[in-house]
């Protein structure tokens, strides 16, 4: 059984990043109907806030991301491996840190951060990589019982083996080796007593029987210091795949310069669910089918083999057509739900045939709104400040009063009916094509472009529409 995890620190917004790498996760379980958990690792109690666990929650429910395991509404947690949140899981935790100090695997390291920082400082400028020098792995046991009877406060470090090479299969990015000399002892507690991520990322993933862990690359140099804390517990590492970082265009890291912002101001704006998992659910994984897929089918097409290893590009032209996809293909109920804020616009007997009309040429509820007003605003003839946009007081003008007089008649004639109308309207003026369409939809919709009009004239109705000709006859009389 695969199970994979989505382990966020709920100290800020998920964006697009991360919630990619919650995607991934989701899908490679889903595919193999397994199970996605999901842990809150909010062992930072400074920085980690309660309103971020339930926003990410709400985004990841928002995007269909459902989990069949982990934290819930409460921040409880359900499932066999409860608590899913590091902060609840210290009895868990002090448990394989004495496994460790039993058998002599860690070590308690009084230096101070101003030592520390001095000391990494002097390898740096000898050319060397900084790392722990060690100063504490020797301390003999009354030597630590009198700093602890003075009141200071160890951390833990994990004392690393020397010439040892560590090496594990990236189900990305393929056979990884790190020299076990490279890596200094870390601290896996901190001095507050709280758990370091390196220790209860992977003593979690262990004991939760995790199996796959996809994350960003920027851990792949985490992943050998974390193989060597289950080594030394003798638990079982989950398999781990290092996906590549979203860059922006500049090819630096996505951030907000780019247009990266969270999922819940995403949802604000109007973007579409769906939209937003076929765009992440390409970038970076290559190889699916192309059109508009629910979450069901991208998992279908999920491979972790076709997870490429170069930064992926963030193009936000890319979420815009996916976007346009979902606005085209969405049924009725979502639709309407997402146009909910148009609804009091449009009398309630012409929504369906409202929304039908518009759908290919909206992106965001905002254009909706705009063409519910144009459509559905009372006295159009009569608003003075109408919006009619350049190119059509243009049209207007240059189509002249004659023309829309004819209009006004053709109409009647027409009985309403857009076909009948530019029918008798071509015999009248003896214009056609752009000529006797244009200036019809300049007046009628103050744009010179939109929805079909065959569509919009009965929305609009007969005398509304006459009264709009006749107000461009006036104007460009
Ligand atoms: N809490 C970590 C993060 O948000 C999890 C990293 C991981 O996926 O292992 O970066």
């Amino acid at each position: 059984m695969i199970k994979t995890r989505f382990a966020p620190s709920p100290t800020g917004l998920v964006h697009l990043g991360n919630i990619r790498t919650a995607l991934f996760n989701a899908l490679l379980a889903y595919h193999n109907q397994g199970i996605f958990l999901l842990r809150i690792e909010d062992t930072d109690q400074e920085r980690s806030e309660q309103r971020y666990v339930e926003q990410l929650m709400a985004d990841l429910r928002w995007l269909g991301l459902d989990w069949q395991e982990g934290n819930i509404e409460t921040g409880s947690g359900q499932g066999q491996y409860a608590p899913y949140a590091q902060s609840q899981r210290g009895d868990i935790y002090n448990h394989y840190y004495q496994q460790l100090e039993q058998s002599g695997l860690v070590y308690p390291c009084f230096c101070s951060p101003e030592e520390l920082s001095i000391s990494r400082k002097l390898q740096r400028s000898a050319g060397q990589a900084p790392r722990y020098t060690g100063t504490c792995s020797h301390l003999q046991a009354d030597e630590v019982a009198n700093k602890l009877a003075q009141g200071l406060k160890p951390t833990l470090r994990f004392r690393v083996p020397r010439g040892e090479v560590i090496q594990f299969d990236d189900v990305v990015r393929g056979l990884q080796k790190f020299q076990s000399d490279d890596i200094g002892d870390f601290i896996i507690r901190r001095a507050d007593n709280t758990p370091a991520f390196f220790f209860c990322n992977a003593v979690d993933d262990a004991l939760m029987q995790v199996t796959h862990v996809l994350r960003g690359e920027d851990h792949l140099t985490n992943t050998p210091r974390q193989l060597l804390i289950l080594n030394a517990l003798g638990l079982t590492a989950p398999q781990y795949g290092h996906i590549s970082l979203i860059v922006g265009t500049d090819n630096t890291p996505l951030s907000k310069r780019h247009g990266s912002r969270s999922i819940q101001a995403l949802a604000a704006e109007g973007w579409l669910p769906i939209a937003i998992n076929n765009y992440l659910a390409r970038l970076g994984h290559s190889g699916g089918r192309n059109e508009l897929l629910p979450l069901t089918e991208l998992a279908a097409d999920f491979d972790i083999k076709r997870l490429g290893k170069t930064p992926a590009k963030y193009d936000e032209d890319q979420l815009l057509y996916w976007q346009q996809q979902a606005v085209l293909h969405s049924d009725e109920q979502t639709l309407a739900d997402w146009l909910n804020d148009t609804r009091t616009l449009v009398p309630e007997a012409q929504y369906a045939e409202f929304v039908s009309a518009i759908r290919g040429n909206i992106t965001f509820p905002k254009d909706a709104i705009l063409w519910a007003q144009i459509l559905f605003a009372q006295h159009f003839a009569e608003t003075e400040n109408w919006d009619y946009s350049d190119p059509a007081r243009e049209q207007i003008q240059q189509a002249g009063s004659a023309f829309f007089q004819q209009a006004v008649n053709a109409l009647e004639t027409a009985n309403g009916a857009w076909s009948e109308l530019t029918k008798v309207l071509k015999k009248t003026t003896d214009k056609k094509g752009k000529a006797l369409f244009m200036p019809l939809r300049a007046a009628l919709t103050g744009q010179t472009h939109g929805p079909e009009m065959g569509r919009l004239l009965p929305l609009l109705g007969q005398q509304e529409a006459s009264l709009r000709l006749q107000r461009a006859a006036d104007m460009s009389g």
